[in-house]
């Protein structure tokens, strides 16, 4: 073979390429419109019968030299980057993505803006379970300069025989106490029933980690113009999370805040797992202000200045500790909150990291 040949068959094998560059192109733009339609039509991009269907065609008429695995083996990653393709189109049209909205959502609460830069503190008790000792952690909260105070009424209990909650007694004390010090209030909702009830005496409602896909409580939260903090689930991939958040977001309320709390794992040293990742994913993938529940992620008093700290340094934009002036007597999670002297070391030392802005 002469140079002279090499030459040509180079020139040859460049047009080919070129071809087939062409040709990927114009698959990708007809996968694009398909699909336009299967998202209109709210089907799966991923079908596995027509899938299989194209690559028996593609069997039956290979005329070689390749043989029929290698032939397989290249169509199939064809259309794995087409999926990839119809899949990034996809979160574009999520309001919840980054891709379809680029600036930070800030939510607004009172005086406390929570997203878009600064960092939060939101800290309270497990259970609201007296005016006394709601009134004694928000008088602290007031003095560490703690804006948002939490404390559960309606209490989701794995046994039906612990402590369920005071119920809308609870969220009363929340809104006397809250107007008294002038703190903002979260608390958690269980059922759509008592959402309408919950706006009257809470600042911001929660959608606890066991209810993150009850869907009709994400619709009933969406319905409400007033912010929202959404836990992840136990074992609730980001991508559930985040359409969980879409429900609320897709009916008109923008203001929601979400909450890594922890995963189930096979770890037993810590209540849960702590995904850390989750909180540059969440701020890649979407607007929304991320904070971290680092009481209910570890269950472990003794790593929550730690975990909070890298939470921030992930670029959460705050956290979310639970605080009891009593803990040993605490009717629920009475393991792991902090009193509340324990409370302003825990502050002291995430301030001292430099991380948090607020
Ligand atoms: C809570 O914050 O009170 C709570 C029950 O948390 P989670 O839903 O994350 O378990
Ligand atoms: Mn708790």
């Amino acid at each position: 073979m002469t140079e002279n040949q090499l030459d040509q068959l180079r020139g040859q094998l460049d047009q080919v390429n070129l071809q087939l560059l062409h040709l990927l192109s114009e698959r990708a733009q007809i996968v694009e419109e398909i699909g336009k339609i299967k998202e209109q039509q709210g089907v799966p991009k991923f079908d596995p019968v027509r899938e299989q269907e194209m690559l028996n065609k593609l069997v039956a008429n290979n005329p070689g030299p390749f043989n029929d695995a290698t032939i397989l083996q290249l169509f199939k990653d064809i259309f794995k980057a087409s999926l990839s393709l119809q899949e990034e189109e996809h979160k574009k049209h999520l309001l919840v993505s980054r891709k379809n909205s680029p600036e930070d959502t800030v939510v607004q609460v009172k005086n406390t803006f929570i997203g878009g830069g600064s960092s939060v503190m939101v800290a309270g008790p497990c259970s609201v379970e007296s005016y006394e000792q709601t009134r004694e952690v928000a008088a602290a909260m007031k003095k560490a300069g703690v804006p948002v105070l939490r404390g559960g009424a309606f209490k989701p209990r794995t046994s039906p025989y612990d402590f369920q909650g005071l119920g809308v007694e609870g969220l009363k004390i929340l809104k006397q106490v809250g107007d008294e010090f002038g703190l903002a209030t979260i608390s958690e909702i269980v059922t759509p029933a008592d959402i309408e009830t919950a706006a009257q005496y809470i600042d911001i409602i929660q959608i606890g980690a066991r209810n993150m896909q009850n869907f009709e409580l994400l619709k009933a939260a969406g319905d409400l113009r007033m912010p929202i903090v959404l836990k992840r689930g136990l074992a609730a991939t980001l991508e559930e999370f985040l359409h969980a958040a879409e429900y609320i977001v897709s009916r008109g309320n923008n203001q929601v805040i979400l909450i890594e709390r922890g995963i189930r794992t096979y770890e037993k040293w810590t209540r849960n797992t702590l995904d850390i990742s989750a909180v540059p994913i969440l701020k890649q993938e979407s607007h929304l202000p991320v904070l971290v529940d680092v009481t209910h992620s570890t269950g472990r008093k003794d790593i929550l200045a730690p975990c909070a700290r890298a939470a921030l340094a992930a670029g959460a934009d705050g956290i979310m500790v639970e605080v009891h002036p009593n803990p040993a007597v605490a009717l629920s999670d009475a393991q792991q909150q902090l009193n509340i002297p324990q409370f302003f070391d825990f502050l002291d030392n995430v301030k001292g990291s430099g991380l948090f802005n607020g």
